[in-house]
């Protein structure tokens, strides 16, 4: 029996990992239709993908950028341009598509992904900032409306695939004894730390093994990226952070380890190309063609494994503090981070300060236990506001 037409609607359709998603879905035209389009700003690109893959509606960030993609699209055009974030969550949950692929960045995407969750689609999610900020609300709105929630984030689909082939996400742990997610150890993992202020942006994002956008790069330099995941895997699969380790590979070949309590250790590898966790999550239960190379083991002979060194990378010890001590601290860790990130890569701070921004943020912010999205909202508004006045002083 052939699979039903999978509707998608692919948000952050011209980054790095819609880039991905479309790449899969192109080779698989009876499988699945582009029903939706979303972007921030690159209305050239979005024009592109707009002609190529002829979806019914395309939605940019704001008025002025959808205005610009309707003049590229040309009078003729069949195609509903729509504009704002309020529009792009409408989309998520419109009745016209089966499947949300969540590939916004940073906080931004919450919104959409949260709608997508609510209004019971297949979620394909690689927007971990959604999870950090309010992963609980996330899960817990899939929960009631009986959305199926496939991580794509690669050690997170890695995870998915070792933890058994019955059930969402959300499944049973029983005989877990920890999730292991692997870490590249980034651009710098050899690099003397006492030169670590002198890393220039293009440095920062030439990550050795991924090709991906530049904030998560920036966040793989820190290894933010593995402290985000470790929250984003606690939150998806509902364990303790104490239960989920990190290991560093340089190789990045094994993605992820589910070590189980009989002394069993089950790994998911191959080829460091996202395509592989997206078309596993599009076709799943099912396998579909990747367009991925195979992984030749005998040829590359050996694989090699370290543990992190918490005094090269501060970050991953704050998102563990951050993880424990809650949603708020979880929600502002992440606003800080975006801040300092977004100022690293307009050359406004040096790349070993980064972290401490985020650490003076959260020692500036209380620790209310909130769970409410509102709230959850407001504070990390309120942690971005302050991480931008610690920033201020950095300059003065
Ligand atoms: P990217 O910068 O390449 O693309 C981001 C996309 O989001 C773009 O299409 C952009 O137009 C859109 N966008 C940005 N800000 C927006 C806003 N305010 N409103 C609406 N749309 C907005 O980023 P990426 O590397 O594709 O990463 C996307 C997400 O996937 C991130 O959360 C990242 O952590 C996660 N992820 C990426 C990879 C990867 O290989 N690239 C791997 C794992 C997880
Ligand atoms: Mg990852």
């Amino acid at each position: 029996m052939s699979a039903p037409l999978q509707r998608l609607a692919i948000l952050g359709a011209t980054g790095s990992i819609g880039e991905s998603t479309l790449d899969v879905v192109q080779r698989h035209p009876e499988r699945y239709r582009v029903t939706a389009l979303t972007a921030n700003g690159n209305t050239q690109k979005m024009a592109a993908l707009c002609h190529q893959f002829q979806p019914r509606i395309a939605v940019m960030a704001d008025e002025a950028a959808a205005r610009e993609l309707e003049a590229a699209l040309g009078a003729s055009a069949s195609i509903e341009v729509l504009a704002g974030s309020r529009c792009i969550a409408e989309v998520a949950a419109s009745d016209a598509v089966d499947t949300v692929v969540a590939g916004i960045v940073g906080a931004a995407g919450l919104a959409s992904c949260l709608a997508a969750a609510s209004a019971g689609k297949r979620v394909l999610i690689a927007n971990k900032e959604a999870l950090v900020v309010a992963g609980d609300l996330v899960i817990a709105a899939a929960r009631e409306s009986g959305a199926t929630l496939l991580p794509i984030d690669s050690e997170h689909n890695g995870l998915f695939q070792c933890l058994g082939s019955a059930g969402g996400a959300q499944r049973s742990l029983e005989g877990v004894a920890a999730l292991v997610l692997t870490a590249s150890g980034g651009p710098f993992r050899t690099r003397p730390v006492d030169t670590l202020a002198n890393v220039t942006v293009d440095e920062a994002c030439a990550h050795p093994t991924w090709s991906m956008g530049r904030k998560i790069s920036v966040d793989s330099a820190t290894m933010m990226n593995k402290g985000l995941e470790v929250i984003e895997a606690a939150r998806l699969f509902g364990i303790s952070g104490k239960r989920v380790e990190v290991l560093v590979h340089p190789q990045s070949l094994v993605h992820a380890l589910v070590r189980y309590c009989d002394g069993s250790l089950l790994a998911q590898l191959g080829l460091p190309d996202m395509r592989t966790p997206i078309a596993h999550a599009l076709a799943w239960p099912d396998r579909i063609d990747a367009g991925v190379a195979e992984l030749d083991l005998a040829q590359l002979g050996a694989l090699e494994f370290e543990a992190p060194d918490p005094a090269r990378f501060p970050c991953l010890d704050l998102a563990r503090q951050a993880l424990s001590a809650g949603a708020a601290c979880t929600a502002a860790l992440n606003a800080a981070n975006e801040v300092a990130v977004d100022a690293f890569l307009a050359n406004r701070l040096a790349f070993d300060r980064i972290a401490g921004i985020i650490e003076e943020t959260l020692g500036s912010m209380n620790q209310d236990s909130l769970d409410d999205l509102d709230s959850l909202i407001a504070h990390e508004q309120t942690a971005r506001r302050r991480a931008a006045a610690i920033l201020e002083q950095y300059h003065s």
